[in-house]
């Protein structure tokens, strides 16, 4: 078998070589088989990696991404030419400067304290600096006029759950012999998420930080059970363009490669023929939303399932989002997704774990989130545990250390005081809120001819586009926020969506007649660009800019630059 390694040129030479020198001879040998044993692994495994790419994407689709990859190149040059180069640094820092003015406040009435003061301050004191903190001009989301963002579950919870707070703000769950009564909640916080989503009897689970938390965790219990038990070394993951963005964090983390799937319109769920190309023995999870970010859609759980039963891979379903609305969607009288098919859930035999944001829908205090497994066999993967530290034994379940109790108490006490039928009835006033919004889009006579509903949503999220060419759907997005509303703008394609809440539910009415004033608005300004033709001077607002202009350029280098320059000022004192 050797000897077939070696080139006939090789062969030739050694046989040609004097006898004299005959271990040399035999050490070059060696030498050459082994740069071709290395050789030929190479090419293996780079025909292999070509062989996945070309079944996962198809020769059109692997050409076009060597294209796009060429065409980030070329343009990469170009925003570094000279002359180019200075005119893009001008305008980043232009819009730099105007973004910090906007979030770091300063001026009369506002004091900077960038040290300790030298005493500590009063009660009294603290107390009128909190109320002018809590009181800087801000979006109003009281008046419900902020997609997402606030969970609030009521007046009387809140106080609650910040005597919760109070009462638990020592506490912390790394300590479960001091604090024996944190530990009891965070278990049956987690049994009841179990228990909504139909979890096992040997169902296991975790609470975490958040919903990215939850998500990064699920990514590595798959990567390490992949590792563990199948000895995948170069992990990959296979889920919707759609999915949240901690998938991706995830990838970057924990070094696992993400292959992103279209959510092909009409539809926008995750587009199942492509998921099934793109696994390989390196798959360790696969992952659909239920519903996800964007749309407001669910990918079809139940087909991944049946992928991940005859693939044998773990699949998550990422029911941040939909959380305490999804799972009592059929109790308050709405349809619930693939219902007749088995759910969305651990009733489909695939799903093998679910993240589940106890600090959306289930309007518990920010920094909340339950992610639950099938069983123990998946969630112990991504514990983490150390014998040997000098410290002692160490083990953690999750990304942090110490954690704060007091968080885990105010999300008992807000399951505790909400209940089913609390669930079930805020389920009924915001998915009616979200079912009133759709059905203005579809039917009211100037929103149907110049907006349009993206997918089918079934949850508390509607997103929608422009179908008028002569309308941009983030002139929409612009116009909306001048009237106060912080709607989210999403990109490829461009469109807005509306995350309805307690809040917002209470505003439907408001938002529609609002966004029709914006829409009959824009329509106006498109009359009025027909009838200047090229003179007309269009004005671009903060969101048409960012994703009109900047996000049209192949190279995201402009936009990383922003959004760098955007978390800088998070921290500017
Ligand atoms: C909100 C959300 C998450 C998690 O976000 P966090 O801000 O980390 O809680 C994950 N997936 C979806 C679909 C979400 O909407």
């Amino acid at each position: 078998m050797a000897s077939s390694l070696i080139p006939a040129s090789m062969q030739a030479r050694i046989m040609a070589g004097s006898p004299r020198n005959l271990s040399g001879a035999v050490a070059m040998l060696n030498l050459d088989l082994l740069k071709n044993v290395v050789f030929l692994f190479f090419v293996l495994r780079y025909t292999r990696k070509t062989f996945d790419s070309l079944r996962g994407y198809g020769i059109i689709g692997s050409i076009k991404r060597v294209y796009a990859a060429i065409k980030l190149w070329a343009f990469y040059l170009f925003l570094r030419a000279p002359g180019v180069r200075g005119q893009v640094d001008k305008q980043v820092t232009t819009a730099l400067t105007k973004l910090e003015e906007k979030m770091v406040r300063k001026g009369p009435g506002i004091t900077s304290y960038l040290a300790l003061p030298k005493e500590g301050w009063t009660s009294e004191q603290i107390r009128t600096e909190l109320a002018q903190l809590v009181g800087m001009e801000h979006a109003k989301w009281e008046e419900g006029r902020v997609s997402g963002a606030v969970y609030h579950g009521g007046e009387d919870l809140s106080k609650l759950q910040t005597e919760a707070i109070g009462t638990f703000s020592v506490s912390n769950p790394l300590h479960p012999d001091v604090f024996p009564g944190v530990r009891k909640m965070e278990a049956e916080v987690v049994a009841m998420v179990l228990s909504l989503f139909h979890g096992p009897s040997d169902g296991a689970g975790v609470t975490t930080s958040g919903g990215t938390e939850s998500i990064l965790m699920a990514c590595l219990a798959a990567r390490q059970k992949a590792y563990a038990e199948r000895g995948v070394t170069e992990p990959e993951m296979v889920v919707p363009e759609t999915v949240h963005a901690a998938f991706f964090k995830a990838g970057s983390y924990f070094g696992i490669k993400v292959h992103r799937v279209p959510c092909p319109a009409p539809e926008y769920k995750v587009h199942i023929p492509s998921v099934r190309r793109l696994i390989n023995r390196n798959t360790v999870l696969i992952a659909g939303s239920a519903p996800n970010f964007p749309h407001g859609i669910v990918d079809n759980i139940p087909a991944l399932s049946r992928l991940a039963v005859s693939y044998k891979i773990p699949l998550h379903v990422d029911c941040c989002l939909g959380s305490f609305i999804i799972a009592f969607l059929k109790k308050a009288g709405f349809p619930s997704p693939y219902e007749e098919e088995g759910g969305f859930d651990f009733r489909q035999p695939g799903v093998t774990s679910i993240s589940v944001d106890t600090h959306k829908y289930g309007f518990a205090p920010k920094g909340n989130s339950v992610l639950i497994y099938r069983n123990r066999s998946y969630r112990n993967h991504q514990y983490f545990i150390f014998p040997d530290w000098i410290g002692g034994v160490y083990a953690s379940p999750s990304i942090a250390g110490s954690r704060s109790g007091a968080l885990i108490a105010g999300c008992w006490v807000s399951l505790m005081t909400i209940g089913e039928a609390g669930y079930i009835a805020s389920c009924h006033q915001i998915m009616g809120a979200a079912k009133q919004f759709e059905t203005a889009i579809r039917e009211d006579p100037i929103l149907s001819a110049n907006i349009e509903v993206i997918g089918n949503p079934e949850v508390s999220v509607v997103a929608f586009a422009s179908k008028n060419i002569g309308i941009d759907t983030y002139d929409i997005a612009d116009a909306m926020s001048e009237k106060g509303w912080h709607l989210n703008a999403l990109q490829d394609p461009p469109a807005i969506h509306v995350a309805f809440t307690r809040p917002t539910a209470l505003a439907v009415e408001k938002l529609q007649l609002e966004l029709t004033e914006v829409i009959t608005a824009e329509l106006e300004k498109a009359e009025e660009r027909k009838r200047q033709g090229k003179s007309f001077a269009r004005q671009r607002g903060n969101t048409s800019a960012l994703y009109g202009v900047a996000g049209s350029l192949p190279d995201k280098s402009i936009v990383n630059r922003l959004a760098e320059g955007f978390l800088d000022a998070l921290y500017k004192a």
